[in-house]
């Protein structure tokens, strides 16, 4: 596919809990190769549509396709092995492992699924290389030999970055990559996702809205379930209804 592609879909997209509507109706496209950003006041449903597209919840009605493909009825690790892979889903940080083994475990693992062979020597300095590529990629390299338990908190994101990243997702699900984090952290890391853009798509729920504003193509904005406003942050911000639901909760 190319990019500005419809990559992932949700077509009439409508989750109840026991009567109560927490997602109604949602029709949301997101385009290969951006950065989009899904916000709105606390309680809107953006961890429920999160939960919806990633299939850890099943939505009561409608559709969602990725590459055309109607994945609804889906198990989350069959929707990983198509390329769609959430931050922590596959990639569990192992605290008592160095970040440099953390990302070559990660590496190791096909997409979505838990087997693990023995490799012969070559593959395991090749593994290696590409392990510390991946660190480098993601600022990690002063941490490498250091155990994950060890990592500042901001770094430790940093390591759950690369290990989604070695399993090569087309599509990147990122949920509040930066809740926690203090100042320097949060510029490395929206630097970070920046980059790791360039190859791919990312879909994020963030509440830094001046990060938000600074990284992403399109922003949907949720209310109460619903869609009040979409777009680039420029015409989303001067919504006066997206005004409304941020200064009324
Ligand atoms: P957000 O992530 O935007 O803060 P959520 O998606 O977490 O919002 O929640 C949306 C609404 O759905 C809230 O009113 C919340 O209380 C409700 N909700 C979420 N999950 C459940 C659940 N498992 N059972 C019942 N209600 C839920
Ligand atoms: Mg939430």
């Amino acid at each position: 596919g190319h990019t500005g592609d419809i990559i992932l879909e949700a077509r009439g997209l409508t989750m109840e809990f026991k009567g109560f509507v927490a997602v109604k109706e949602v029709n949301l496209q997101v385009r290969r190769g951006t950065i989009h950003a899904l916000i709105g006041p606390n309680g809107a449903g953006k961890s429920t549509v999160f939960n919806l597209l990633t299939k850890f919840l099943t939505p009561t009605r409608g559709q969602i396709l990725y590459k055309g493909r109607d994945i609804t009825a889906m198990k989350p690790a069959d929707v990983a092995l198509l390329g769609m892979v959430r931050s922590f889903q596959i990639s569990a940080v192992f605290p008592h492992l160095s970040v440099l083994e953390n990302v070559r475990v990660a590496l190791q693992r096909p997409r979505g699924t838990s087997f693990h062979f023995w490799k012969s020597e070559e593959t395991l300095r090749d593994l290696r290389g590409r392990a510390l590529e991946l660190i480098e990629a993601v600022n990690l390299t002063p941490w490498a030999d250091h155990l994950a338990a060890e990592l500042p908190y901001g770094r430790k994101r940093a390591l759950e970055i690369a290990t989604t990243l070695a399993l090569d997702p087309e599509v990147m699900l990122l949920d509040e990559p930066l809740a926690g984090m203090g100042h320097e952290d949060i510029e490395g890391t929206a630097a970070l996702i920046k980059r790791v853009s360039a190859d791919r798509t990312i879909l994020m729920v963030e509440h830094n809205l001046s990060v938000v504003a600074h990284l992403s193509d399109t922003i949907t904005v949720l209310r109460r379930g619903e869609i009040l406003a979409e777009g680039p942050y420029e015409a989303v911000s001067r919504n006066p209804q997206v005004m409304e639901a941020y200064m009324g909760t």
